[in-house]
């Protein structure tokens, strides 16, 4: 396939990043978490998202060298204000053990390093070349709840995204506990991958036998479930509840954050995904990359509300606001199934 390096490479910078962030969630303190500046919102930002961020970075810089774009969500200007040192530490040493933690580079990264391979990822993107596409730690809200996040990575060639890695390291490998995304069991841990033409797979994030993954194949909304954002703020739940009635789904929400929806989706766990966010609110590509070509090569369908293909082609942020969905493959969902973008 056209990009099998390209894919192996992306698993392998995945699948390091999230056992960095699995690392922290275990063992997370106040201090490791912190509100962006400048946001109308308050946005957590955790030492897992920059060493996340830092270590992808870096692992795509060493396999790819010269030909480097990457569209990622976070950068270092936090981390360089005063008092931040400790925290910049911190994240240093935490990249460093993961770099090194399966033999594949022997190196020693400088806090400064670090900070330079978060800011790595201020590219434009667009619609001509290649570019990375990134989320370092999905769902830091529920990251900081010790409940559902995603290391979401993505490649786009001319203005498509041609391949995704998306580790979901607190989904459980099978269906069961899915309705309910708080239940703890022993087996979690989910890598999906997906390249264009490819179909999508998944694989425990601590193994490599991988599995090809297909959407439900549920055709009557009444026997279908559909996914939707746990936080209120990020997609409207009254509007994706009247929706959902419409269609005569009877199940309730199956609420969680992040991309693991969509992971969730490719397997079948459910079969709508419906996201409305607020006040105009645009959508960052990152959001939804790897997401998307995860549900699309498993059969799925990612649209916007009025049925087109999400457009990542235009830079870091979607243009205007437009109502977006993804669904299994029955036509019916198609047009019901919102993701805004
Ligand atoms: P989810 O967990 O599916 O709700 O999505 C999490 C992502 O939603 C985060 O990574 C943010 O980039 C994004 N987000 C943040 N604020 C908003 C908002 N007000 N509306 C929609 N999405 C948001
Ligand atoms: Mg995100």
């Amino acid at each position: 396939m056209a990009y099998d390096k390209e894919l192996t490479a992306a698993i392998k910078a995945a699948s390091l990043a999230a056992r960095l962030c699995r690392k922290v969630q275990k063992g997370l303190v106040q201090s490791d978490v912190r509100s962006k500046s400048g946001r109308r919102h308050q946005s957590p930002v955790t030492v897992a998202d920059y060493g996340s961020q830092a270590l992808v970075s870096f692992v795509l810089q060493q396999e790819f060298p010269g030909e480097f774009s990457l569209i990622a969500e976070e950068d270092s200007n936090d981390l360089r204000k005063d008092g931040a040192g400790a925290i910049v530490e911190r994240i240093t040493e935490l990249v460093n053990d993961f770099l090194t933690s399966d033999g594949s580079y022997n190196v020693t990264l400088s806090p400064e390093d670090v900070l330079k391979a978060i800011d790595s990822g201020k590219s434009e993107g667009g619609s001509q070349g290649r570019h990375w596409v990134l989320d370092p730690v999905d769902g830091t809200k529920g990251f900081v709840r010790g409940d559902q996040y995603a290391v979401a990575l993505a490649l786009l060639d001319r203005g498509k995204v041609v391949l995704g890695a998306l580790a979901c390291p607190n989904l459980p490998l099978t269906p069961t506990g899915v309705a309910d995304p708080h239940c703890r069991k022993d087996e979690v841990g989910c890598l999906f991958f997906a390249e264009v033409g490819g179909g999508t797979y998944m694989q425990p994030l601590d193994g490599s036998s991988a599995v090809k993954v297909q959407v439900s194949g549920v055709e009557n909304p009444e026997e279908a479930s559909f996914f939707e954002s746990y936080e209120a703020a990020h997609s409207m739940h009254d509007l994706s509840s009247l929706i959902a009635q419409k269609l005569g789904v009877k199940a309730a929400p199956i609420r969680m954050d992040s991309q693991v929806k969509y992971g969730a989706l490719s397997r079948g766990d459910g079969s709508i995904y419906l996201r409305f966010p607020r006040d105009g609110y645009r959508e960052k590509i990152w959001d939804h990359a790897a997401g998307s070509i995860v549900v699309t090569e498993a059969g799925g369908v990612v649209t916007d509300a009025e049925g087109n293909p999400l457009d990542f082609s235009r830079g870091r942020k979607s243009t205007e606001p437009v109502p977006t969905s993804s669904s299994t493959k029955n036509s019916s969902f198609n047009r019901c199934s919102y993701v805004q973008f």
